[in-house]
């Protein structure tokens, strides 16, 4: 199969008075439009980097004139393109093709990257295999001066200027969120470097290719290494603590309470790295006492330890969760030597996150985890029907609006990218199969034929 290049032919207008003629024209599969009505059509046209029509096979026929080229997607499902809301795709680049949980301990805290050539080389192999993924989006949770010297070399400052300097490019075929860190990944920051960072102004770029909307926080650890700040103990004693400052309990918190202020009221979205229930619970604290996140939408990142009460406030204040369903899968063994049986039990409540009108996302934090997102659906899938939701295709076309429509809204983007809705950016990404006729067990093994970005194609399967 062979998929035309969108951008090699000029948009032919009809005669004068009449509609433009679309450069491609999708027809005969499923169109998943993912927009909150659930839409599916059964056609789709682009005209340059924009999606001019979505409807039934005759609607989209208008559209078609004598240069529009066709492509069959009988059979085949079209879908917005894949969102993934935590991927640090640098560092995924640079480690290509390891992942942390499915390779050895070897190598993972060693100088990856040292020079620019480096860091160009590892956002290119990150960009060709996402694209082959499906995926037009991603966020690059944590990049900045706390890792400046840090020993991957795959997330300090010179990672962001080398982002704005591919950002637009040909070259690019995934838009680009960053998030800055003004500490260590995975570690301690202080208030005084938070303050700095904050008043040092991001590089410039073209927003829809290297969007810069606020900050990462890495408030607490993980459960499974008895890090994560908990109300109960871990069976071993101990109840975590705050990274935030390297005072004692109060002025870690008074420090974390701080810095989410202060990015707030710079009108910065601010994403907090939170797993333990109490980490979660200050953050939401703090998050209602500035009166709700409202358009910054601010953001748990993980929440392995959030509570039923806590979702609930999360929704209240317009805040979201990012959430990594293979890394909830790869840690249980881990976990359930850490804490008590009842908290393995409320760890990651999907069947409470899902369908709930909450701005949850589902996301793979490669390269810890596969960035597949087939993969994390299926596990996200699995999870529910353990906790004895059935994955109807309600529910599944939900955990593909977690990859799609609902990482758009914590994008800030939602009126121009994460659905295939008429005006909106040609980012798509077409399946072998419709996920909703196949189920989300046998997502993995169905096929990307092809990937377009901006009405471009960055990937299309070669069959044989
Ligand atoms: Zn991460």
């Amino acid at each position: 199969m062979h998929f035309p290049d969108a951008t090699s032919s000029p948009t032919r207008r009809g005669k004068s008075g009449h509609k433009p003629f679309a450069d491609m024209a999708f027809l005969g599969g499923t169109v998943h439009v993912l927009d909150e009505g659930r839409r599916v059509a059964q056609a789709l046209a682009v005209i340059g980097d924009t999606i001019a029509a979505v409807g039934s096979k005759s609607e989209v026929e208008g559209w078609i004139g004598p240069e529009t080229k066709i492509i069959s997607t009988e059979g085949r499902a079209v879908l917005p393109g894949i969102n993934d809301a935590h991927l640090h795709a640098v560092w995924f680049g640079a480690q290509w093709p390891r992942l942390m949980f499915e390779s050895s301990d070897v190598g993972w805290h060693s100088r990856l990257l040292c020079s620019e050539q480096d860091r160009i080389a590892a956002i290119r192999k990150a960009w060709q295999e996402l694209a082959r993924l499906g995926i037009t989006s991603y966020t690059e949770p944590g990049i900045g001066p706390g890792e400046d010297d840090g020993e991957t070399g795959c997330f300090g400052t010179a990672v962001l200027e080398t982002y704005a300097s591919l950002a637009g490019s040909r070259e690019q075929t995934a838009r680009v969120t960053l998030l800055r860190l003004f500490g260590y990944l995975d570690g301690p920051s202080s208030i005084d470097d938070y303050r700095r960072g904050l008043e040092t102004p991001a590089p410039s770029a073209d927003s829809r290719w290297l969007s810069i909307p606020g900050v990462k926080i890495f408030a607490d650890g993980i459960p499974p290494m008895r890090t994560a700040w908990t109300n109960e103990p871990y069976r071993d004693g101990g109840h975590g603590a705050l990274l935030t400052g390297d005072g004692n309990e109060q002025e870690r918190l008074c420090d974390f309470r701080t810095m989410v202020s202060m990015a707030h009221e710079r009108g910065l979205q601010v994403a907090v790295h939170a797993t333990g229930d109490r980490t979660i619970e200050e953050f939401i604290s703090v998050v209602e006492k500035l009166g709700g996140a409202e358009r910054l939408g601010h953001y748990v990142i993980h929440g392995d330890l959030i509570t039923r009460e806590q979702i609930e406030r999360l929704k209240s204040a317009r805040m979201g969760i990012a959430l990594q369903p293979l890394i909830a899968d790869q840690t249980a063994d881990w976990l359930a030597k850490a804490v008590s049986e009842a908290t393995v039990k409320q760890a990651w409540p999907m069947d409470k996150l899902v369908g709930n009108a909450l701005n949850a996302i589902l996301s793979s934090d490669a390269p810890v985890a596969s960035p597949d997102w087939r993969r994390v659906i299926a596990s996200a899938a699995l999870q529910l029907e353990r906790r004895d939701v059935v994955v109807d295709e309600g529910i599944l076309t939900e955990l593909l609006r977690m990859y799609t429509a609902i990482p758009a809204i914590q994008d800030g983007a939602a009126d121009w990218k994460g659905t295939l809705e008429v005006g909106k950016v040609a980012d798509i990404c077409v399946l072998e199969h419709d996920p909703l006729a196949i189920g989300a067990s046998a997502l993995p093994n169905i096929e990307v034929d092809m990937t377009m970005v901006g009405g471009r194609i960055v990937h299309e399967r070669a069959i044989n």
